[in-house]
């Protein structure tokens, strides 16, 4: 089913799907038993719960934008099984069917570079070679988020891919940025840390409205208490102190929280007790 597409100002927020895979439960939650973290997302018999992974397309006025790319095509067969993959990448169909092409999109703003969020930077065509997916758009990434693509930790190094990196610096589409920086009017990036040392987060601001991705720093609804963090995080307090900071600020200016990695809701607004009280699309 397709989410009908999110209004802010003169924004349109379209969810496309950058590939559905299935993870461990226990690793999307810490901390949180599992008799807790159940009654939001129910496992199967290995404890694995179905995960999202879509991609943001924000079309403006100007600008044709992504947020995030998926997990691409360029998974093996192998990788494919390890993380059950039940729906295969596919936004470039989706683009078309909304009218645009690759060629389109000016603007590609990354999270952070993690392969379920940086695959699809990168793409096969029909004969198997590897190019851009968005060739003419500018990339961007925090300073410190490349520096450890360049220089991954030992636990990075399994999730930063070269494949996925390698030809946006030769092609020269590549844009470090280093803090909070307004890259086209009304779309802002904002260096947050936590789930990785260099994680963005983007503010969508037109006619006085706003919506915020806070990546994975909010990965799905069922991470509203501040608490439930997932063991991928890389600095986990930061996460908890983050998620508080920011759930009050964009509160505050009322403004959507939006998701990719949720199955089911696609953005939220929360009450001042961080409680769901308004979803995308409508319950
Ligand atoms: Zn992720």
């Amino acid at each position: 089913m397709t989410t009908p597409p999110l209004i802010i100002g003169d924004f349109q927020i379209h969810w496309l799907n950058g590939g559905n895979f299935r993870l461990d439960g226990g690793t999307m939650f810490g901390a949180v038993p599992k008799v807790l973290w159940e009654k939001k997302c129910k496992a199967d018999a290995i404890n694995t719960i179905p995960m999202s992974n879509d991609v943001l397309l924000v079309k403006t006025p100007d600008h044709n934008i992504i947020i995030d790319t998926g997990l691409g095509n360029k998974l093996t067969e192998k990788q494919l099984s390890i993380f059950q993959v039940t729906s295969p990448w596919s936004i470039v169909t989706e683009l078309i069917a909304l009218g645009l092409s690759r060629e389109d999109i000016d603007l590609v703003l990354l999270t952070h570079c993690d392969f379920d969020h940086a695959g699809g930077v990168v793409m096969y065509d029909a004969e198997g070679n590897a190019e851009l997916t968005f060739p003419a758009a500018v990339h961007y990434v925090q300073k410190t988020e490349w520096e450890d693509v360049e220089q991954p930790c030992r636990r990075a190094q399994s999730t930063y891919w070269p494949e996925n990196f390698e030809l946006l610096k030769k092609e020269g589409q590549l844009k470090i940025i280093d803090g909070y920086v307004e890259v086209a009017p009304g779309i802002k990036l904002r260096h947050t840390g936590g789930h990785t040392r260099g994680h963005q987060l983007v503010e969508l601001t037109s006619k006085k409205e706003t919506t915020v991705h806070l990546g994975d720093l909010f990965p799905t609804h069922a991470h509203s208490n501040p608490l439930w963090i997932m063991a991928y995080d890389n600095f986990p307090l930061e996460v908890i102190n983050l998620k508080e900071e920011y759930f009050r600020h964009y509160r505050e200016i009322n403004s959507w929280f939006t998701f990719y990695h949720d199955p089911l809701v696609k953005a939220c607004k929360l009450d001042e007790l961080n409680n769901i009280n308004l979803t995308w699309p409508p319950a």
